[in-house]
């Protein structure tokens, strides 16, 4: 019987053990991130923004710091207006007191990975590596460290999500996408934004174009106008 014992011994399954791990990982990261946002919220709601009721639209500028970010700081500072920053790590590290300037403009920085592959095709290490060396290089510019990804080119499935969550970051992506890096026409961004916006859009703009940061002050402008308040993602509705 003995023997028969022995051979009836469950052996946890290694594969089924590290799932579970993961999947709980997962899920402590998960609850974090929730109650961050929920935070940030409330002290958006604390200082007067309400999504939940207001008009809200979030700019949001992909892939600096670069030579412009500078001069769009200028602009959104003259109109006391706010923006997400998804910036890619290797830029940050070239640049790290423009990300500081970014984060001491009132802005929110995010992660846009090390050096804008698409995620999916890339293995789990690779993937971990693109978002924590960004995370790195941006705590160490800033001193906060990011809690919203946008994968570049809006590339992401579930695995990628996945280890985003547990890197501690909520992907973001876009509903507005205003095709500025194509045009390259600071009225014609002007104008897609104008045409396309509707409360809770999250727009997509990159400050690496000397053309979209001439198209942000008629934006904002005209947003304003529409009776829009500008926010940073983490302020917008769920
Ligand atoms: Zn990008």
């Amino acid at each position: 019987m003995l023997d028969a014992g022995a051979d009836g011994v469950v052996v946890p399954d290694a594969v089924a053990l590290r799932d579970a791990v993961v999947a709980a990982t997962e899920a402590v990261w998960a609850d974090r991130l929730a109650r961050s946002l929920a935070e940030s919220r409330a002290q958006g709601r604390a200082a007067g923004v309400d999504c939940a009721v207001e008009r809200c639209v979030a700019l949001t500028f992909d892939d600096g710091p670069d030579a412009e970010t500078g001069r769009l700081l200028e602009v959104l500072a003259e109109k006391h207006a706010t923006a997400t920053f998804f910036v890619v790590g290797r830029n940050v590290a070239a640049r790290p007191q423009v990300a500081r300037a970014v984060v001491e403009g009132g802005h929110l920085v995010a992660n846009h990975t090390w050096d804008h592959p698409r995620l999916t095709t890339l293995d789990d290490a690779a993937v971990r590596d693109q978002l924590e060396r960004t995370q790195s290089a941006v705590r160490d510019a800033t001193g906060t460290a990011p809690t919203f990804l946008r994968p570049p080119y809006g590339d992401v499935d579930d695995r990628v999500r996945s280890l985003a969550t547990r890197a501690g970051l909520r992907v973001e992506l876009w509903d507005l996408d205003t095709q500025d890096w194509r045009t390259r026409d600071a009225e014609e961004t002007r104008r897609r934004v104008a045409a396309q916006v509707r409360p809770g859009s999250v727009v997509l703009l990159h400050d690496i174009h000397g053309s979209t940061v001439d198209a942000v002050a008629g934006i904002v402008d005209d947003l304003r106008r529409e009776g829009y308040r500008l926010v940073t993602v983490d302020l917008l509705a769920p």
